[in-house]
């Protein structure tokens, strides 16, 4: 594409948009792609992908795009799987990756990541022998030669990407990896030249950007990722913070990115809960005491915000990594001036993160094509324009309703209610979930540039719908009803009624099920509105000021607003539905509303009285202004069993088709894959 702005572009995004000079190298924007561990390497045609996936977002626009970490020995991989760059050989093989992103003017660092005391290898190595709590495998300290070693190892690794064809690497110095954990007395009680003082603890990270600058000479970009703040107890106080920083710049980095949070904080740093840019303080503070350009990073998902963030000074650069899964397209939809058809980053890690924790290769649930480039490349176009009929406007339904019409189709679009978005509607309206209304913003940007044909309030009947080449049904759910005595008594409040406002509830609540709409509707119940980053910072324990170790504060105290009790039937611990890099964090702002959870429960009745209950065979009263059904859904299939009696043949999607399943991810997958076969 042409990297030239447009005057809408430039208009609304100056800076951002505007080429900066880094050492050698002339960035054409202010935009990077962050690093993400994508196990694309992982899959059959590795490299392919990985070429196809990068390059995708450097035609879009992209300045500088960071990979996925490089081990630069063994015994440094994040886990067994993990690559290792040593090799020639090795190297070789990368060299699509770099020329793909070359064609299209992009410019792209291979990150060399030592994992230290987080790696999942056989023995892993640390400064000392302090075993971290997210990995049973305690370290071994490495010894000082051991340590020059594997400053040399990080120099030929840098020195190979090179010779692959990247234009220089990012080093990985935050997250608690093996640099960081250097540089703080929370991981490091040596008393030898590399530990003790701060220049001792300072020392692996300044020595190793010193010997990639001698093994790279100028013309490798080298870009050093900083803890600009660490969030565990005996992390880097901020002065330590700014000193590294300097001596980082004076040992030839060309710019310095910024990590938030080591992987072992208790502080959520990425998820939803996180308010955008509620770390930007953090780059500010090590952009003000260094001349090289810094990066600001985390929950930076729009272009506005980035351009707020580089426009005002408080970092030269912003990198976004889960925004270039979510809308591949994002720069060059800005320098369009076309910001409100970017496809938005919403925080939830269903497909990113937690695909990359169980094993997967990543995608993104705002869109199934991230990480499958090839496999959408390479889907034949349709043979003919058809007309198809997608009934119902959830998630699957719109999904697919706009995949079918950009693959060329004539899209008509049903839907019963007198407004979009089926279930989307509940979830946008949880406090923290605030950014589904970027997606439902999306979808219905997308209907109309797509040129769908929307018909809200509308049932359509089995002689309308034979009219079409092809019949979608994503009818959706019901919320179920559980068969309890008193369930239609007026203090029973449906989960629908509650979160579209409809009713309101009172002070002591008891809500019935503990699935992800269970902790959704406490969350409702025990917090109003969205969260600035201030009320974040104090309901978390952030310190933006520049005076603790690790930027830690105490929380602050809460009053819950309400009193809420959650409650399931089956004897086991609540919560396993959950994200897996998301639930710990709900969980933990649910336990500080000091919100109850009572397992095994046998539910009698619903009277005035409140909820009556048995658990372990001892019954109970709770005594309750309200009780929420949250009870799971059943799939609304009347539709599609009247075009099956008809002879109408209909595929049938989403929560039609599962209820027991129902999500988003899956809903917006199954529907973009089978208009993929239209
Ligand atoms: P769910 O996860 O299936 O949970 C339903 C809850 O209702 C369970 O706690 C279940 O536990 C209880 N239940 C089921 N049948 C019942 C009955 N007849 N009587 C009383 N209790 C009954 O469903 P959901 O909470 O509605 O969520 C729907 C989908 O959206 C799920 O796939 C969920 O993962 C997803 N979601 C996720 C999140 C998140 O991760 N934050 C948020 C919202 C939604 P017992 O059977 O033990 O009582
Ligand atoms: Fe963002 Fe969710 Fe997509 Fe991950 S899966 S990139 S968090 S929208």
């Amino acid at each position: 594409m042409s990297t030239e702005l447009s005057a809408a572009g430039q208009a609304l995004y100056p800076t951002l948009l505007s080429p900066l000079q880094a050492g050698t190298h002339r960035l054409r924007n202010r935009v990077i792609m962050g690093s993400m561990h994508t196990r694309l390497e992982l899959l059959d045609r590795a490299i392919e992908r990985q070429a196809a996936f990068y390059a995708e977002r450097a035609k879009a626009g992209v300045a500088l795009i960071v990979t996925g970490g490089y081990a630069p020995n063994a015994e440094g991989r994040i886990d067994e799987d993990a690559p290792v760059l040593d090799s020639a050989e090795h190297a070789h093989t990368l060299r699509p990756i770099p020329q793909a992103v070359h064609a299209h003017g992009g410019k792209i660092l291979l990150q060399v990541l030592h994992a230290g005391r987080y790696a999942k290898v056989p023995q892993p190595v640390g400064a000392s022998e302090i075993p971290s709590r997210i990995n049973p495998r305690a370290p071994r300290q490495l010894s000082e030669a051991e340590i020059g070693a594997t400053i040399e190892d990080i120099a030929r690794c840098s020195a190979l990407a090179l010779e692959a064809g990247f234009d220089g690497v990012e080093i990985m110095g935050s997250e608690g990896y093996l640099l960081n954990q250097f540089a703080v007395t929370r991981t490091n009680d040596r008393d030898d030249a590399w530990g003790g003082s701060v220049e001792n603890r300072q020392r692996l990270a300044v020595e190793t950007v010193r010997r990639v600058r001698q093994r790279l000479g100028p013309e490798g970009l080298i870009m050093y990722r900083l803890s600009a703040i660490d969030l565990v107890e005996g992390g880097a106080p901020p002065d330590e913070i700014v000193q590294l920083a300097r001596a980082i710049e004076a040992a030839g980095a060309d710019i310095i990115n910024t990590g938030i949070g080591w992987h072992e904080a208790r502080i959520p740093t990425i998820a939803y809960v996180v308010p955008r840019a509620a770390f930007r303080f953090a780059a500010a503070r090590v952009q003000r005491a260094v001349q090289i350009p810094v990066v600001a990073s985390n929950r930076i998902n729009t272009p506005e915000l980035a351009e707020a963030i580089v426009g005002s000074g408080d970092a030269a650069m912003v990198s976004m990594a889960r925004p270039f899964l979510a809308d591949p397209e994002f720069v060059r939809k800005a320098t369009e001036g076309r910001a409100d058809q970017i496809n938005t980053c919403i925080a939830c890690n269903q497909a990113c993160l937690d695909y990359i924790f169980s094993d997967r290769a990543t995608s993104c649930l705002v869109n199934p094509k991230a990480g499958r480039e090839l496999d959408f490349q390479e889907m034949p176009r349709p043979a003919s324009v058809r007309t198809v009929a997608v009934v119902g406007a959830g998630a699957a339904g719109m999904a697919c309703a706009i995949a079918a019409a950009e693959r060329g189709h004539r899209v008509t679009l049903f839907e019963a209610a007198d407004t979009l978005g089926g279930q989307l509607n509940w979830a946008r309206a949880v406090p923290g979930k605030e950014e589904f209304h970027e997606l439902m913003r999306w979808f219905r940007r997308q209907l109309e540039v797509q040129g769908v044909t929307v018909k809200l309030s509308t049932r359509p009947d089995v002689a309308q719908l034979r009219a079409f080449d092809r019949v979608v049904v994503a009818t959706g759910v019901r919320p179920r009803v559980p068969a309890i005595p008193g369930i239609d008594h007026a203090k029973v409040i449906r989960y629908p009624e509650l979160l579209s406002g409809r009713r309101s509830a009172g002070a002591k609540v008891a809500v019935i099920g503990a699935g992800g709409i269970g902790y959704d509707v406490a969350e409702y119940l025990l917090h109003q509105g969205a969260e600035t980053a201030e009320q974040f910072q104090a309901e978390w324990g952030v310190d933006p000021s520049d005076q603790s170790a690790g930027g830690l504060k105490p929380e602050a105290p809460v009053t819950p607003r309400r009193e809420v009790t959650v409650l399931q039937r089956k004897p086991e611990k609540p919560g396993r539905t959950l994200g897996m890099t998301t639930g710990w964090a709900l969980k933990a702002r649910l336990a500080r509303q000091k919100v109850r959870f009572l397992t095994g429960c046998e539910y009698l009745r619903i009277d005035d009285a409140g909820l009556h209950l048995r658990i372990g065979g001892e019954p109970q009263l709770l005594a309750v202004d309200h009780v929420v059904i949250c009870a799971g859904q059943d799939s609304e299939r009347g539709l599609h069993e009247a075009l099956q009696t008809a002879g109408i043949d209909a595929a049938l999607i989403g929560g039609a088709e599962r209820a027991d399943e129902l999500d988003a991810l899956r809903a917006i997958d199954q529907g973009t894959r089978l208009a993929w076969t239209f």
